[in-house]
């Protein structure tokens, strides 16, 4: 399966999507851990993206696209991935149905984990990760409001977009998540 999984920051994405991979054996493709890697090993791609994380502002489209794009020929990503935030704006979003339709390669679905937005910033400020004090969290908000958002409707218009409850137990939200996928994979 081929899956992007789409939610606000400190929506709990990455705990369902380390399980959600595990289950239908899928490539895990998170560009937030693309680039902390590429940052923490100060790349020059690395270096420049950092500038924007710090900020909670959105790493510039070709930055991401170029990772992207050569992350999907790996030989892994062959047999299906989960892709972790992205794409997280239109232009990325078209870039990537560019890359799969040469490749002959749709979505099968894309995800969506909803958590409202005073429950988001309780649990980022709860996090403690570096880039999480209050004026970052609330710029990083802000960044998925404006810039990602609108892909739900893009989605909708494709008929790709299935959206879950984010709020529960873990379990609740990955047997959601199931009941999703395992209709898709038949
Ligand atoms: P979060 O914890 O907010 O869900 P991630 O771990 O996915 O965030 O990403 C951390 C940061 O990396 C983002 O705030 C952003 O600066 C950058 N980033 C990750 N993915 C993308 C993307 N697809 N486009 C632009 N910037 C991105």
């Amino acid at each position: 399966m081929r899956i992007v999984f789409i939610g606000p920051p400190g929506a709990g994405k990455g705990t369902q999507a380390e399980r959600l991979i595990e289950t239908y054996q899928m490539a895990h493709l998170s560009t937030g851990d693309m680039l902390r890697a590429a940052r923490d090993a100060k790349t020059e791609v690395g270096q420049q993206a950092d500038r924007y994380m710090s900020a909670g502002e959105l790493v510039p489209d070709e930055i991401i696209v170029a990772i992207i794009a050569e992350r999907l020929a790996e030989p892994d990503c062959q047999q299906g991935y989960l892709l972790d935030g992205f794409p997280r704006t239109i232009a990325q979003a078209e870039a990537l149905d560019q890359m799969l339709a040469e490749k002959e390669t749709p979505l099968d679905v894309v995800l969506e984990l909803q958590v409202p937005e005073e429950e988001l910033f309780q649990r980022l400020a709860g996090r403690g990760r570096a880039d999480d004090t209050p004026e970052v969290i609330r710029q990083r908000l802000v960044a998925y409001r404006e810039q990602t958002e609108p892909l739900l409707q893009y989605y909708q218009q494709r008929n790709l977009l299935q959206s879950i409850d984010g709020l529960g137990t873990v379990d609740e939200i990955f047997a959601r998540a199931r009941a999703v996928l395992d209709k898709i994979s038949g």
